[in-house]
């Protein structure tokens, strides 16, 4: 199986008509994504340890160039020193991944050209410069664009960013039960009102505080490693006495572990409780044309 979405990388560039209009990696000063970069692949990617690792990391690769060293001693040192226990072994973790910026607010390429005065130096990296540059993972072409523009617009956090865009399930399927309450998709430019921001905020943030969250090391949203090969997790409904959820693939997304009914029945009433509230803001302001269309 391929999970391209966590850190495989696939050269996507000109694939013409299927090229996407916007690029989701580095869209403004607050955020960017590197999960193709095996940013979330560590056997340890919670926040704090991979703000540690970025962060030692990058004062590492900018004490190694002021030194006049090649990157590639940098790497060397890196491999070395940093722990590279992996969730999925066949992903690769990037040491090139670091801070762009003094605020750590965007994580990137240290060897990208906008680094380095346009010196491209992805050339010596573990994918190389082709794949590096030609890379566009599926979000790219499974989002609508109004998605991509809801999520830039509400998420400006690096670590959820990364984690959401790149899960297609959890973000198609949130929206597709947005639209069907609301009976549009969903307008980018409502997010500029607060209530509407605050509740789609506080649903993706579930990605990385939801409280039936497991813990085990080798599950990252619908899929799980059980040493051997990738499968995807299940809800054993059965057990729980319930039947299978409404919410069942975002249940998945949330890396969601029931220990009883009633924790699946709080787990579902959350969700429609965040539904409800997007709802009832949504079209308390909806335009009348929307309300009333025209019969001709
Ligand atoms: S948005 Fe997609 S292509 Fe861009 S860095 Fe993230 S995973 Fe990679
Ligand atoms: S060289 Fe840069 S773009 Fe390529 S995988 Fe590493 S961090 Fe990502």
């Amino acid at each position: 199986m391929t999970l391209a979405i966590f850190g495989n990388r696939v050269n996507t560039l000109g694939q013409g008509p299927l090229l996407p209009t916007m690029v989701l990696c580095q869209p403004d000063a607050a955020k960017s994504c590197g999960a193709c970069c095996g940013l979330y692949n560590y056997a340890d990617s919670s926040r704090p340890a991979l703000v540690r690792r970025l962060r030692k990391r990058t004062k590492r690769f900018w004490e190694t160039m002021a030194a006049g060293e090649r990157p590639e001693a940098f790497a060397e040192r890196i491999l070395r020193e940093e722990d590279f226990s992996k969730r999925y072994e066949v992903i690769y973790c990037c040491e090139y991944l670091g801070f762009l910026d003094r605020e750590e607010k965007r994580v990137g390429c240290l060897l990208h050209p906008a680094v380095h005065g346009g010196e491209d130096l992805r050339g010596i990296s573990f994918y190389g410069r082709e794949l590096c540059a030609g890379h566009l993972c599926p979000s790219h072409q499974h989002l609508t664009e109004k998605q991509k523009r809801i999520l830039i617009r509400v998420l400006d956090d690096w670590y959820l960013y990364g984690l959401c865009l790149t899960d297609i399930d959890l973000v198609k399927t949130y929206f597709q039960l947005l639209s069907d309450r609301v009976g549009e998709e969903v307008r980018p430019e409502r997010m500029e009102e607060e209530g509407l921001r605050a509740t789609v905020q506080a649903f993706f943030s579930w990605k990385v505080s939801w409280p039936f969250r497991s813990e085990e090391t080798g599950r990252l949203g619908k899929y799980f490693f059980d040493g051997s090969e990738y499968m995807i997790a299940r809800i054993d409904y059965e057990r729980l006495g319930r039947r299978t959820s409404p919410f069942h693939p975002l249940f998945l997304s949330f890396t969601s572990e029931f220990r009883s009914g009633e924790e699946l029945d709080q787990g579902e009433a959350m969700i429609r409780a965040n539904l409800d509230r997007f709802t009832r803001f949504y079209l308390e302001k909806k335009p009348l044309a929307l309300e009333r269309p025209c019969p001709y």
